[in-house]
Formats: C-alpha cells, structure tokens, sequence
C-alpha cells in the first residue's frame, strides 16, 4: 500500500538501545505511567514490562506481522504522527533478530484474561497460552543476535552499551516526567527515576550533583508559524549556581523527543556564551512543543534527527526564553 511505500526508513534494531528504545516507545504510546526494564546482558536478553492499555487477544496475535500498527491507518496520518511509533516495524523486527514472547493484559476489558504468546521469526504467533498477568503488557526479547553473530561481534563493549542504556532512560525520562521508572541489570536494581511534575525535577536524578533548587524553569506560549500553538519548556542551571561541569549538557527535544539538533544546541550554547564567564558551562534542556506538520521525523530512521520547519523562528524564541529566564533569575 502506499503507507507501506511512504514509510521509506525501516526501524533498526542494532543494539541493547535500540531495542530497549522501540520497546519503551510503545509502553509510551499505550499511555504506560510506570515502566520496568529488566536487562540480562549476559543472556543477550530484554524485559520491559509496563501499565499501558495492554492488547486485546487478537491484537497481540497480530502485533509482530510485518507493517503491523494501530496507530496509523492512512498517509494522511502520517502528516500528523503523534505517537513515537508508527512504522509498526519494530516488534516485527525484533521477531526476526530475536526470540520474542509477549504476554499482554488488555485493560479495557475488565473480563479478559492475560495472554502469553510465542512468536517464530516471521513474526506469527507460535504458541498462545492464558497467563495470570495485571492489565498492561510484558515484552520480551531474548537471544538477541543469535542468529547474526557477526552482528554480535561488531558491537561495542557490554560498559559502553549499557551506558547507552541508561543515557537513552535518562532522555526519555525527561521528555516523559510523569513516568515511574525502574531499571534491572540481573534481576537486581539498576538505577530508578521517580515521576515529576516536569523536567526540572526529573533533571537532578539525572545530573546527581544538581539539586532543584540550582534550576530554573520557564514555560513559554509561542505563537508559531501558522498560528499553530506551540510550547517551549526550558529548564536551565545557571553557571553561578550550578555545579561546574565540562561543556556542555544541553539537549533539545522535541514532541516528546529527544532530538540531535546541532543548530539549536548551538544556538543555546551561544546565547549562554554572550553573559557567561568563560569557564562555566550551561545545563539546558528546552522542550519544544509543535504542530506535527512542522516536523520531518523521516531525516533519520531512528527519528534522533529531525528537521523543523522554519528554524529561524524556533531559534530566534528559544534564545528570547533563555534571555527572560536569565532575568528572572538575576531579579
Ligand atoms: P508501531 O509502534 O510503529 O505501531 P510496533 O511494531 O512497535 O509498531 O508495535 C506494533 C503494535 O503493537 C503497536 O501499534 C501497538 O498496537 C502494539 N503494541 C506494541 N507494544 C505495545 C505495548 N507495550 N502496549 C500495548 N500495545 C502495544
Ligand atoms: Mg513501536
């Protein structure tokens, strides 16, 4: 079909990350509000369980087949992508690369009971069996790569990749603060990230020296092009207060996103410049909230790329936000 066709970039599954960041989406896009992620690097394998809506039976039978998603239905929707997912790619490649297993709890129907199913490589149930289970959902990917051991091979160190681990939670932790988070490594506790009103007091679990107190928030209306109403959220440790760190921990997301956007980082870094000293260094995080016509999630596969319609204008209000909030804090 022309979704099919239109959905150029396939998901990719290439590491403990990607695969940890496609399952975490779709607890997100299930309206999850407390998401467990269990992680036996030595057995190459994945849990994420999570409070979300869970799938009906026939839904989970269906979810790995390939182009399999529920949450786009024309090319229309895809001009207006509000969920992180949408190319229902990822549980379909996680079943080739994977030994993959589901057991879901669909929470609309107070009679239905949990399922547990196997699925083989092409995605297609292979075993079904009633679980006792909570609303919600348990993904689970194990053996990953065992069929591909060059793929194996070719990743960097376990301590490098579970880095990646915790810095991707961290990211999404932030874009998604009323979210609780528990992280496993071999069934012992990992790290954890407790829910929040916003970002800034998700920020100090994360940049542990940093306390609440060192930041600063602003929430910014912003009349956009189009007369789209848009947001942005600017959390900000300000250098005579906040720990020196090295340069530089700025970050941009966008809709709930995590974003690699080197014009906006160095627009914020460049306005922070002009007041600074020369030898402290901005803490920033900046949420923009936009229309989604404004966006082109399909720059990169892994959407950590995007490209923003009019970035002038989004460039010109964000360095404004970090001027008023600079005053605001010297007031
Ligand atoms: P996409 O997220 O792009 O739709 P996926 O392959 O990631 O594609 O998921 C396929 C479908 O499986 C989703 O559209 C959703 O309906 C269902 N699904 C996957 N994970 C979950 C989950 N944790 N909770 C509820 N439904 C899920
Ligand atoms: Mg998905």
């Amino acid at each position: 079909s022309d979704v099919i066709n239109l959905i150029a970039a396939g998901e990719v599954i290439d590491s403990f990350a990607a695969v940890v960041r496609e399952l975490v989406e779709n607890s997100l896009d299930a309206g999850a509000t407390r998401i467990v992620i269990s992680l036996y690097p030595n057995l190459w394998r994945v849990q994420v369980a999570d409070n979300g809506t869970g799938m009906s039976s026939p839904d989970l039978q269906l979810c790995a087949k390939a182009h399999t998603t529920s949450k786009i239905r024309s090319t229309e929707d895809l001009r207006k992508i509000t969920t992180l997912g949408f190319r229902g790619e990822a549980l379909h490649s996680l079943a080739q690369v994977a030994d993959l297993e589901i057991a879901s709890r669909w929470a609309s129907d107070p009679d239905a009971p949990g399922w547990q199913v196997v699925y083989n490589r092409q995605g297609e149930p292979d075993k079904i069996e009633t679980i006792a289970i909570a609303p919600g959902t348990i993904v689970t990917v194990a053996n990953l790569f065992g069929s591909l051991p060059v793929r194996r091979q070719g990743l960097p160190p376990l301590a490098q990749q579970l880095k990646a681990v915790q810095g991707l939670i961290q990211q999404i932790a932030l874009c998604n603060p009323s979210i609780t988070w528990q992280v496993r490594q071999d069934e012992k506790p990992w790290f954890n990230i407790s829910s929040g009103k916003s970002a800034q007091q998700i920020l100090p679990q994360i940049l542990k020296p940093i306390k609440i107190g060192d930041l600063h928030s602003l929430n910014l209306e912003v009349e956009a092009p189009r007369n789209s109403k848009s947001q942005i959220e600017l959390v900000l440790g300000l250098p005579d207060r906040c720990h020196r760190r090295k340069p530089d921990w700025v970050k941009v997301a966008v809709n709930g996103r995590m974003v690699r956007s080197p014009e906006l980082e160095q627009t914020i870094l460049s306005a922070f410049s002009r007041t600074l000293p020369r030898d402290r260094f901005p803490v920033c995080f900046a949420h923009l909230t936009v229309c989604p016509s404004q966006i082109d999630w399909n720059r990169h596969p892994a959407k950590a790329e995007i490209y923003l319609h009019s970035m002038e204008f989004w460039q010109e209000r964000v360095v404004g936000a970090i001027e008023r909030a600079m005053q605001l804090s010297s007031a």
